[in-house]
């Protein structure tokens, strides 16, 4: 048997669409599977809308999740625009063998037509006309009567009745290939074995195994995945949703949490759990375990997924990854004093509390700066509060003397809480934002000791002029 080869063909939008992205993966999943290759094609041939320099977005985009084209024959990226000859040979292949004609009408024509039957789109009219080629006249297929039987991976076969197809156009009256022409001439042209893209391409596929099977080609198994809804169980789209790979490439998820939980929309590995490594789900993808219904694409269930890759993640590596948005930090302050060593002994603490890379600096900016960044609804909220004074008097005396390591240091603080009749948590509220400027953040004894007994003192004053009882 041949290589199977796969593909996506995204036209260019200027971002990477996350349902995009999870078609990439299941290609790629089973290219890797079947010992497959894969090719990225780019369908650039709406020149209106295509910029050349969103092909390169598309490239980087795939690259963060893992995804080249890896076929030697098509190294890509594969330019739908640079093989507009083969389109047309195809077109007069077709036309040559009688599969399709040339049509003169002109749009409005065709509408009045259309009105005229009382049935809508492009009745045939110029089938048997023998109209010739020329400027103004596109050339449209034939189809044949009869039904079309579309064998889908997914969905099992999916019959179509060919008198609801009209005559679709192969080429333009300027002489321009359309999509389902050039989808198809490229698909044959890259021998694509599998064609696995998503479930809006449904209706298109009985046109295109005609166009395989008129140009003498064996159809590729289809396989159409479901569509990605949002919680009112609508088509995400850019309007209303987060929809950009790249906009949570951005925020810092990891592209392994990605990678996973984007498997995970139609498809879920057997097992009890769903949080598996690509190992696992390159071994066991399979189309028929795909599901036909819509995914939820959940941002919270993406939450917990980036979540626990990161807490898994070596502290080396998480050090690592949260660098790029510690140096965009670093260069929006540089008045902070650095101090990588703090920094380190900090990580394994906020790698339990954050769900994306990006707030990492959030986290522990206090710990290098002169001051920290008070938030005001926290000073409102807790510094203003009945007992916050009170509550800072005593930490100072406390934190005066005695061992400076964060278990003495809530030893000590635990008997301030006591004393106040206050439970730990309620009684650290004000401490915290007086040290950090903010009601959350990492551990906040760990973080006293890292700060020093000097510095938290002196933030435990500042925070006293807030509190209004100074
Ligand atoms: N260019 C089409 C799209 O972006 C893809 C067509 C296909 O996968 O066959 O939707």
């Amino acid at each position: 048997m041949s290589t199977p080869r796969f593909r996506i063909a995204p036209s260019p939008t200027g971002f990477f669409h996350v349902g995009g992205a999870r078609t990439a993966l299941y290609n790629w999943a089973l290219a890797k599977r079947l010992g497959g290759t894969f090719v990225l094609r780019i369908e650039d041939t709406d020149e209106a809308r295509n910029r050349p320099e969103w092909n390169q977005g598309i490239v980087d985009a795939l690259a963060w999740i893992g995804i080249h084209s890896d076929d030697p024959a098509f190294e890509g990226p594969y330019l739908q625009s640079n093989f507009a000859t083969e389109h047309l040979a195809a077109a007069n292949r077709l036309y040559a063998a009688g599969h399709a004609y040339y049509c003169d009408l002109t749009p409005e024509q065709i509408q009045e037509r259309s009105k005229a039957n009382g049935k809508p789109g492009y009745d045939g009219y110029s089938r048997d006309r023998g109209v010739a080629p020329g400027p103004g006249r596109a050339m449209r297929f034939r189809v044949p009567s009869g039904s079309t039987v579309v064998h889908d991976a997914v969905r099992g076969g999916v019959t179509f009745d060919n008198d609801t197809i009209e005559d679709f156009v192969l080429l333009r009256g300027n002489g321009s290939p359309m999509f389902m022409l050039a989808n198809v001439v490229d698909d044959i042209t890259m021998r694509i074995s599998h064609v696995i893209r998503a479930e809006e391409h449904l209706p298109n596929t009985p046109k295109q195994q005609m166009l395989w099977n008129a140009l003498g080609e064996t159809p590729p198994v289809w396989a159409h995945v479901p569509v990605l809804v949002n919680e009112q169980r609508k088509k995400i789209s850019k309007r209303r949703d987060k929809v950009a790979l790249e906009s949570f490439r951005d925020e810092g998820y990891l592209s392994d949490a990605m990678v996973n939980y984007l498997m995970t929309l139609g498809w879920a590995p057997k097992g009890d759990t769903e949080i598996v490594p690509w190992a696992t789900i390159e071994q066991n993808f399979r189309l028929e375990d795909v599901t036909h219904s819509p995914a939820f694409f959940d941002l919270k269930k993406l939450a917990a997924f980036n979540g626990e890759y990161i807490r898994a993640l070596p502290v080396d590596d998480f050090v690592n990854a949260i660098e790029p948005w510690l140096a965009i930090w670093r260069e929006a302050h540089p008045e902070a004093v650095w101090n990588q060593d703090v920094l380190v002994a900090m990580a394994p603490l906020v790698q339990t509390r954050i769900v994306t890379l990006a707030e990492a600096p959030g986290m522990i900016d206090f710990l290098f700066l002169a001051d920290p960044v008070m938030d005001e609804a926290s000073v409102t909220k807790v510094l203003r509060s009945a007992d916050a004074d009170l509550v800072l008097v005593s930490t100072i005396e406390s934190f005066a003397a005695g061992e400076w390591v964060a278990e003495s240091i809530k030893t000590a603080f635990e008997r301030v809480a006591e004393a106040h009749g206050l439970k730990l948590g309620k009684a650290q509220a004000p401490v915290r934002v007086a040290v950090t400027g903010r009601t959350v953040g990492p551990p906040l004894f760990e973080s006293l000791e890292l700060l020093g007994r000097d510095e938290v003192l002196r933030r435990l004053h500042v925070g006293r002029t807030l509190t209004g009882g100074a």
